[in-house]
């Protein structure tokens, strides 16, 4: 077990009910809550990146795990 590494926690997206993996539970989201990436890309057309962070948190920390990772790995 390596303790540096950061647990990925399943969340629940708050728009649809869908999976939404997550290293970090994010403030503005009740606990337990996240948002999918399907969903994600709805809030970034409909109000941006700006307000996509706001509500929702930090990309490849709070959302979008998998993609961060592609492009990190
Ligand atoms: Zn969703």
């Amino acid at each position: 077990m390596n303790s540096e590494q950061k647990q990925l926690k399943v969340l629940r997206c708050t728009c649809c009910g869908a999976p939404a993996p997550a290293y970090a539970q994010w403030s503005n989201q009740d606990i337990g809550y996240g948002i999918c990436p399907r969903c994600r890309d709805m809030v970034v057309k409909k109000y941006g990146e700006r307000r996509l962070q706001w509500l929702y948190g930090n990309r490849g920390e709070h959302h979008s795990i998998e993609e961060s990772n592609a492009s990190t790995a």
